[in-house]
């Protein structure tokens, strides 16, 4: 064999290597000349190109790119030296640039005075990858910056306040040096701290990961609002977690509606005292309790004498205001632990724990004179009225809520049959102060019972 045969077979084994190499490449490569006339292509430079001539064919690559990089051919034409990169990954949005877009890059290189080769790319899923990472960016940088009622930031692993930034201060008005190295209780409203809560909160978010909570919290400059703060944990690559990252943010809109939702659901819209409803939810724990601690338990139900009459001569919004100022009257008279709620019409409820019935018959005595005694103003002028009372308390003769109310109702009718404006009921004997439905059931001595004994005192506070 001959040195130039030699030679030849060299050549063609490398030109049949570099044909494999760029049949098999991943990228696209087109080889032409100058005015991008092309004499060789790969498989995937066709796919890559075809699209865009739409059935036409492949002769020349910058006709072939015109409709979407038209300046290729400017590019080229305008590189005057005879080797070198003419573009490197310049960008072609062969489909409009949004999600999904596809996107080659270009690369073309001169590597002789009339000879190019061209290298494409389809970067479509960077380039998406890019933009959500775009996304993200300015989603975080909102967060971050403009969004007032968030904080971002983050704990080290001993849930120490570890990173602030402009949402902090805008949220909380405190600056880096207030809150980097104190704990989350930093945040917390000053007469809402609870000394357990943040570490508390940290030890919850551990075991589950993450953790939300709900709490009174502060500004610097004393602005309290209803603060939800979530934390998640952060790990490590092995899995150690080193540290947390929270979300906190004002949120006392939704805390005052949720508040005014659960006040619209336990109380009388008319006159603000409890509703019939909520009276019923919480009356069978108040007995219940009652007897547990062997205290005394007294209720006055009370019904509008003659209302009926009110309604019909002053009209209905005057009869709203007589009820209106029959429940304030039995407001003024009642103790913190007391309760009174509107059971119907013109008929109303005092619950009085702690309270025997000769207290219970002084309470309802008081009140029908506040009410006697009142003038109440209406549109039609100042008008009064009159209440009629009935008392009962927990006895062995009245061991049950509904005993009880039932008592009560009957002492009513009585005051009603009376002739009105009058109180009654109180039938247990005066001095069973009622330690004898003591869960034990073993009636105690009379005047004996301690709780009864003490919780009568208070009942000079009414
Ligand atoms: P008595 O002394 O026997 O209790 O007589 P009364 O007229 O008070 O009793 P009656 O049960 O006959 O009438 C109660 C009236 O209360 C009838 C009803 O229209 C009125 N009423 C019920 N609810 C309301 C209310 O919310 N506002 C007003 N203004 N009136 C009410
Ligand atoms: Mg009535
Ligand atoms: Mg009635």
């Amino acid at each position: 064999m001959s040195t130039s045969n030699a030679d030849a077979n060299d050549l063609e084994s490398e030109y049949e290597a570099l044909l494999s190499f760029m049949y098999l490449s991943p990228v696209g490569i087109v080889r032409s000349d100058k005015s991008g006339l092309v004499d060789m292509m790969n498989p995937l430079a066709a796919q890559l190109l075809m699209p865009l001539v739409k059935g036409g064919g492949i002769e020349n690559i910058f006709d072939s790119l015109a409709s979407v990089a038209p300046e290729l051919r400017n590019l080229v034409a305008s590189f005057e030296v005879e080797r070198g990169p003419v573009c490197e990954n310049h960008r072609v949005f062969v489909t409009p640039a949004r999600d999904g877009a596809v996107v080659l890059a270009c690369s073309i290189i001169k590597v002789g005075a009339n000879l190019l080769m061209t290298v494409l790319t389809d970067i479509s899923r960077q380039v998406d990858a890019e933009r959500r990472a775009r996304q993200t960016e300015s989603w975080l940088a909102g967060i971050y910056t403009s969004v007032n009622d968030f904080a971002f930031f983050t704990l080290d692993a001993e849930g120490c306040i570890e990173s602030w930034n402009p949402s902090v201060g805008q949220l909380t008005g405190f600056a880096e040096t207030d809150v980097v190295g104190r704990t989350l209780s930093r945040f917390y409203a000053h007469d809402d701290i609870v000394l357990h809560r943040s570490p508390a909160h940290i030890a919850l978010t551990r075991d589950e990961g993450w953790h939300v909570e709900e709490c009174w919290c502060e500004t610097k400059s004393g602005r309290r609002y209803w603060g939800q703060i979530l934390i998640a944990v952060l790990r490590e690559e092995e899995g150690d977690i080193s540290g947390y990252s929270v979300v906190l943010r004002d949120v006392t809109e939704r805390k005052v509606t949720s508040d005014n939702l659960a006040r619209l659901l336990t109380t009388d819209h008319l006159t603000g005292v409890l509703s019939r409803a909520h009276f019923f939810e919480i009356a069978g724990s108040e007995v219940a309790r009652a007897k547990r601690h062997s205290r005394a338990l007294s209720v006055v139900m009370l019904d509008a004498d003659y209302f009926k009459r009110i309604n019909d001569t002053a009209g209905h919004q005057a009869g709203d205001e007589v009820l209106k100022r029959i429940a304030d009257e039995a407001k003024g008279l009642l103790r913190e632990s007391d309760t009174v709620a509107r059971l119907g019409g013109e008929e109303f409820i005092l619950m009085l724990p702690s309270t025997t019935t000769n207290e219970a018959m002084a309470v309802a005595e008081r009140l029908r004179v506040a009410v006697e005694r009142a003038r109440i103003d209406t549109a039609v002028g100042q008008l009064k009225a009159t209440v009629s009372l009935g008392v009962a308390s927990l006895s062995p003769a009245n061991p049950t809520l509904e005993g009880l109310l039932a008592a009560a109702d009957r002492a009513l009718y009585d005051a009603k049959r009376a002739g009105r404006n009058c109180v009654r009921g109180g039938f247990a004997d005066p001095t069973d102060v009622d330690c004898s439905v003591c869960e034990d059931g073993k009636a105690s001595e009379t005047d004996g019972c301690p709780a009864t004994a003490t919780e009568n005192d208070n009942s000079n506070s009414r």
